[in-house]
Formats: structure tokens, sequence, C-alpha cells
């Protein structure tokens, strides 16, 4: 997955474009910028390869998410719900627009289960905010019709999954809001750096405002613009936007080698009876950043990821017992360990959170997610699928 083992001239051009001219800031100095707008040239990219009407460029995916719920105008005690299984980023861009994260189950998809959805929804929820993990999507259609029916937005956090499709579209262009991270491990890198995509001029107009302080950007003298709504930042920069556009023209590149990599360990492992593979949603297209795979039971799965371990299968992870990725090991999130008071609203819809999710317990202590190189060998990745296959046998 980390697009960073395929640098190459290309990001370096683009970087150089950036330190030859000196302006680092994606607005304004135009005179000084000899034509490079890096950060709108890579927005413009986005959208089209995403196949959407307009793409937000800003600092992070969780500042891709965050500007996507204040777009939307989700804030204070709106719920949104989420699955189990993420990364923290998730529940802190919730929380810094002043909603509350709800929790959710999830399902052999690794990404919430539509019936728990269902389930969790109440008067003051907003969105849903399904997190296709590790290179493969959430039952879209499922969780789509759910938000037809309630009057809810569907924000993609594809963050992990970027080159993936859902019924033939990029995934993230599916809702009504996708994100992205480029941070320093994801398949499409700038160091630090996401984007936000939308069909909704409504939604994208307020992302561009919200994300720079507020500023209109209507005119060429920054210090004139109007603000006619408060912002923060979130900007990019243009030497990050700079490696980001190398990046991006690689995406369906890194997806191939990705795709042939995932398929060599994949075949390897298909014969084993004792291994399943995460259910792919139908019409689902993964990104295949991740092989998962499921072992009988938790005992199995643990066993065998120690034994992937010790024999050197390096980049396997154990989610299940991960502080990053799964809710049992969010502490500060479960117990409220907050800088600030919280309000009493978000106080009162975080305690919603504090039960059992014996579903997600069920499929994430049996799962094991293999990362896929982008820098591996042909050779390599043969040896390795050959060694896991052995390892897998002699440990069950
Ligand atoms: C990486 C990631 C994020 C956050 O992205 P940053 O750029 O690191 O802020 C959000 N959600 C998921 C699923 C991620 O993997």
């Amino acid at each position: 997955m980390p697009g960073f083992e395929l640098f190459g001239t290309e990001e370096k051009k683009e970087v150089q474009d950036v330190l030859d001219n000196g302006v680092l800031m994606r607005y304004g100095f135009d005179s000084m910028r000899k034509g490079h707008y890096k950060a709108f040239e890579l927005e413009k990219n986005l959208a089209e390869k995403m196949q959407t009407k307009y793409a937000q460029v800003v600092s992070s995916g969780t500042a891709a998410l965050t500007v996507a719920l204040a777009s939307a105008g989700i804030g204070s005690g709106d719920e949104v719900i989420m699955p189990t299984f993420t990364f923290v980023a998730s529940f802190e861009a919730i929380l810094s627009v002043g909603a509350v994260p709800i929790l959710c189950d999830i399902d052999d998809t690794l990404t919430l289960a539509p019936k728990a959805v269902e389930a969790s929804i109440t008067e003051k929820t907003k969105a849903i905010m399904p997190v296709h993990m590790c290179g493969s999507m959430a039952d879209l259609k499922a969780l789509k019709k759910i938000c037809d029916d309630h009057n809810l937005i569907l924000l993609e956090d594809a963050c992990q999954a970027i080159g993936g499709t859902y019924e033939g579209k990029p995934l993230g262009s599916y809702g009504d809001l996708g994100c992205f991270s480029f941070d320093f491990v994801k398949t499409v890198t700038c160091g630090e750096g996401g984007g936000m995509i939308t069909d909704s001029e409504i939604f994208a107009n307020r992302a561009h405002k919200y994300q720079d302080h507020g500023h209109d950007h209507i005119g060429t003298d920054r210090g004139a613009e109007a603000h006619p709504f408060l912002g923060y930042n979130y900007r990019l920069s243009e030497l990050n936007a700079a490696v980001g556009i190398a990046q991006l023209r690689k995406l369906d590149d890194t997806i191939a080698l990705q795709k042939k990599y995932y398929t060599i360990l994949r075949d390897a492992l298909e014969p084993i009876t004792e291994v399943s593979f995460r259910k792919v949603p139908e019409n689902g297209v993964e990104s295949y950043a991740f092989l998962n795979i499921f072992l009988p039971d938790e005992n199995n799965a643990r066993d065998v990821h120690k034994a992937f371990s010790e024999n050197k299968i390096d980049a396997c992870f154990y989610w299940y017992d991960n502080n990053w990725h799964y809710y049992k090991k969010w502490e500060h999130l479960l117990e409220q360990k907050s800088l600030t008071k919280f309000s009493n609203e978000i106080q009162e819809g975080l305690q919603k959170n504090k039960k059992p999710f014996p579903a997600s317990d069920a499929w994430m202590s049996r799962t094991i997610s293999c990362l896929i190189k982008l820098s591996w060998t042909e050779e390599e990745i043969s040896k390795r699928a050959e060694k896991m296959v052995q390892i897998i046998k002699d440990t069950l």
C-alpha cells in the first residue's frame, strides 16, 4: 500500500517546480508562482480520477473528514454512525465538529453491518460513515438505501481504499461525500495530506471556505476577501500537493501491482480449508491494499499471527489487539478523556458506546490483515506465499 515505495523522479520534478518559485502557499502570490498552482492541480486531477464534480484537498485525511462533516452541516449534538473497526481519526473528526460518534457493529465485510446501522438510528442521527478499511468496502447499496429512507448523509471514509470501485464507481464517489488520506503510509502519499470529493456544489463551496479560515476566495486580493462564515486552517501546502500530483498519476499502476501480489497470496491460501476471506460486497472491486483472512477461531488467529511474526512474515496485522484500530482499545474515547470538558450532549451521547459489540468481536478476533507492499519482487511474494501456507498448516 504505501505509495512512498514507488517514489521516483516524477515526485522530485513536481516538488522542484515549487522550490524554484518559492511559493509554498496554495493561494495568492500570483506574480511569483510562474503558473504553478499545485493544490489546485491536485484537486482537478483528483476530481477527474474519482469522477466527481468537485475535490477539495486539505492537510490530512482527518482534516478531510472534519471538513466533509462541517460542509454537510453536521455539528453540535448530531450523531454520526461509524464502525467499531476503523482508525481513531473517524471519531476524532466527528468530535471535532461537536457531533457524537456512535459506534456500530461490523460484519464479514469488516465494515458497517447495514442491519446494525438501522438499529442505531435515532432522531439525532445525521450521517452514516462507513470506513472502507484495508482496501475493501461496505455494502454501500444497502447503506445508501438506509440514508435515503432516513434522510441521512452518506460519508465514505475511503482513506485505506483509494482505487477500489463499487458498482463501477470509484470508492468515495458513491456517497454524498468521500474522503481520502494521503499520509505517509497511504496508497497515494504526499507526506501529510487528504482529499474530499463530492458532486454537491453546496458542500464543495462550503468546504473550500471552511478549510481556509472562511475566506470566500473571490477576487485576487486575499486581504479584501469576505468571510461568509467561520472556518479553520486545514490547507495543504504546495510542497505536499506537488508530491500528491506525481503519486496520483501512478494510481492505476499501483492498484495493478497490488492486485498482482494480492492474487499470488490469495491463490496460495485459497486451498487451505481453515482459511476464509473477507466478504467483498456484490459489484465491489477491492483496491487490493491488504489481503484480509479469517481463521476458524480467535485462538487459531492469535497462533497464526504469532507464528507469522516469529518467522519474519512482516506487515501482517491482528487488529483485534490494536490501539489505533479497534474500539476495545479506545480507552480515551470510552472513558471520555479530554483536555477540555465535553458538552453535556457529547457526554451523554458517548455513553451509548459503553456496551458490548459481540458481532464485531467475533469477526475481528478471527481476522489477520496482510499489507500488500509495492516494493516486493514477484520472487519475494511467491516465497512469502509458500512460507505463509506452511506456517498456517503447521500451526493449525
Ligand atoms: C489514515 C486514515 C485516516 C486519517 O488520515 P490522516 O491523513 O492520517 O489524518 C482516516 N481514516 C482511515 C480509515 C485511515 O486509515
